[in-house]
């Protein structure tokens, strides 16, 4: 709900508020992330809140939305997300957008489009937005994002109505042991008992985190990515590992595991890790790692 943000990000949430309510919202914005971790929840509560006719900002009349979810999900064709395809947003990027654009909505009558990390774009990609940008229609509204205003072309940032967010620390996220410990319970329930316990390593999973929150299901990516690290230290003879109070535990993991093994469950991580960008359904995510990495253990290719 944007209402969520009321407190931690009052300046933005009443901008965002008083845009929907007047219905003038812009055709461009620029938000200047700032470093604050739930940006993008934030920013998605906002489209929510442009598209969903339930008037999303009001609790009462908006869980059973199927519209809220399928933006969730991941599944709502006129809302598209775009991030810098390794290093850089390409030009390529751009222009299939505007391509997809082009045609008329399929439902719903105003189109939006999120460009994360903005500041990724390279000069070409920069040229074919500014003209996407100076020549805006009225059901097309482009949010893009950056925690790195600075880089942002000044061509770009005059075009759009730039939101600077507070730079406010998740207190939740910080240190939560909850999450530290949900991530070796999963690597060994994972582990030792394998694919054929698909259901209980969800469950185990869903049980700390939520499918929608993204900045957590980061953070426990990250702490299992450490644990295969440090699984591959042990491996290579190197007890000088970064998860100490799990010591024994990765031992034991390391006995069941070979060396090419776990660099292919480490690039299956950051893979997924990355793909959290995207908006992707989380729960097929987990499947998909579960699958993986399970297939990895009963010995298909190794
Ligand atoms: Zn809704």
């Amino acid at each position: 709900m944007l209402n969520d943000y009321k407190d931690k990000q009052e300046l933005a949430y009443n901008l965002f508020i008083k845009d929907i309510m007047n219905n003038c919202v812009t055709h461009a914005y620029l938000i200047d992330e700032n470093n604050y971790s739930d940006s993008f929840n934030m920013v998605l509560s906002f489209v929510k809140a442009i598209l969903c006719e339930n008037k999303y900002f009001d609790n009462s009349k908006c869980s059973e939305c199927s519209l809220c979810k399928r933006i969730d999900d991941g599944n709502y064709p006129e809302l598209k997300i775009i991030s810098a395809d390794g290093t850089y947003i390409k030009k390529q990027q751009i222009t299939s957008l505007q391509q997809e654009f082009s045609r008329s909505a399929v439902e719903g009558k105003k189109r939006i489009y999120i460009i994360r990390d903005c500041e990724k774009m390279r000069a070409e990609a920069a040229n074919s937005m500014l003209k996407f940008l100076e020549e805006p229609e009225d059901d097309i509204i482009a949010i893009l994002m950056t925690n790195n205003i600075n880089n942002v072309l000044s061509t770009i940032i005059s075009r759009c109505k730039v939101i600077k967010l507070n730079n406010v620390i998740n207190e939740d996220i910080v240190v939560d042991e909850a999450l530290e410990k949900l991530a070796i319970d999963f690597v060994t329930t994972l582990e030792t008992k394998g694919i054929d316990t698909i259901i209980s390593v969800k469950d185990i999973w869903f049980s700390v985190v939520s499918a929608k929150d993204r900045d957590k299901m980061i953070v426990v990516f990250d702490r299992m990515i450490d644990i295969y690290y440090d699984i591959v230290k042990i491996i290579m003879g190197n007890s000088n590992i970064k998860c100490m109070k799990w010591k024994e535990e990765i031992i034991e993991l390391s006995k069941l595991n070979k060396l090419e093994g776990v660099l292919e469950k480490i690039n299956i991580l950051l893979d997924a890790k990355d793909s959290i960008k995207f908006n992707v359904n989380s729960n097929l995510l987990m499947d998909m790692i579960i699958i993986s990495i399970g297939g990895i253990n009963n010995g298909s290719r190794y």
